[in-house]
């Protein structure tokens, strides 16, 4: 079997989340809880009832500023390290080796852990660093084989630069963490990087709330008794998708996670990769032209 394909249940808390198994033969729960935009103040609270809730992976990133609050809910769980799977991104202005290895070093601190389970490079950046982000991932390489991460990979990458990677240090990344909601498929990304053995982390997972709006979800939503948002990350699931929607809510932590117990027909599937708007549909930056730094 190929990476991704092996599920099996990993009991956490009251959530029953699959694990899909990476390129590197490490483990990841498919459902997590994303923290972007979650003021760094109120990300301690909110990690703490996702965890509470019963998630077990946490996305987080150097630039969301909050990298101290979810250590903190984590120290504060009572829960093992072990139990938690968190990822955290390399900023824009670290691509250098000496300043990504200075900056993991600060994400471990207030992580207040020794290791990440996966770390990703943000964004390609092909106009900025004089396109060379394959420096960047050998540094990134350098933190898996002294442990720090355990799973390293990309977000935000286009076909071409994964076949830049792949050619130029012949290390593939785990996941490739990308745009993908009901409105944008990001199909070609994603075709490549299944091809590769990559595995998709999607972001944005229900078009920051914008699904709850939409009058083929709803349709499909009321048929199986669940809301928008759970038939969109069912979606995901079944497309083999890794997501980690964001609430500030106890409430919709709950309801997000509650989507394990349906399935979505093929028809149903078929019926929301139909509203796939191509690039109209992208609501956050394009990959081959984002250029922010700082
Ligand atoms: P999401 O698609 O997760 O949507 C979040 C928005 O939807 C919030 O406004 C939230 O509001 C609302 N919401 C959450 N649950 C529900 C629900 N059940 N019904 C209706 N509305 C709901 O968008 P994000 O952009 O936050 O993406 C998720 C995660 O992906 C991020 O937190 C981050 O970890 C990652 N990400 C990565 C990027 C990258 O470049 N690598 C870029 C963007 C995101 P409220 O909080 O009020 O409930």
């Amino acid at each position: 079997m190929g990476p991704g394909t092996e599920e099996r249940e990993c009991k956490s808390g009251h959530v029953d989340t699959p694990a899909l198994t990476l390129n590197d033969g490490h483990e990841i729960p498919q459902l997590g809880f994303g923290v972007f935009q979650i003021p760094p103040a109120e990300t301690a609270h909110a990690v703490r009832e996702a965890l509470a809730v019963g998630y077990r992976h946490i996305d987080t990133a150097q630039m969301y500023g909050n990298e101290g609050g979810v250590g903190q809910a984590v120290r504060e769980s009572g829960l093992d390290r072990s139990e938690v799977f968190i990822t955290s991104k390399l900023n824009n202005d670290n691509h250098r080796r000496a300043d990504a290895r200075r900056s993991f070093a600060e994400t471990l601190e207030l992580l207040g852990t020794d290791h990440v389970d996966l770390f990703l490079i943000h964004w390609p950046l092909p106009t900025r660093y004089d396109g060379d982000f394959v420096s960047t991932w050998q540094a990134l390489v350098e933190l898996r084989d002294e442990g720090r991460a355990r799973s390293i990979g990309v977000s935000n990458f286009q076909p071409a630069h994964l076949d830049r990677l792949a050619a130029a240090s012949g290390v593939l990344p785990a996941v490739n963490q990308i745009e993908v909601h009901p409105f944008f498929g990001n199909r070609a990304v994603r075709a490549v990087s299944a091809a590769a053995g990559i595995l998709t982390e999607a972001w944005s997972p229900i078009a920051k709330g914008q699904v709850a709006q939409d009058a083929t979800i709803r349709e499909i939503a009321t048929s199986l008794g669940r809301t928008p948002a759970q038939v969109t990350l069912r979606w995901h699931l079944q497309h083999g998708h890794i997501v980690f929607p964001k609430t500030t809510k106890a409430e919709r932590m709950r309801e997000n996670a509650d989507v394990f117990d349906f399935a979505l027909s093929a028809d149903d599937m078929a019926t929301i990769d139909g509203l796939d708007r191509g690039a109209e549909g992208r609501l956050g930056p394009d990959p081959d032209t984002f250029d922010r730094i700082g």
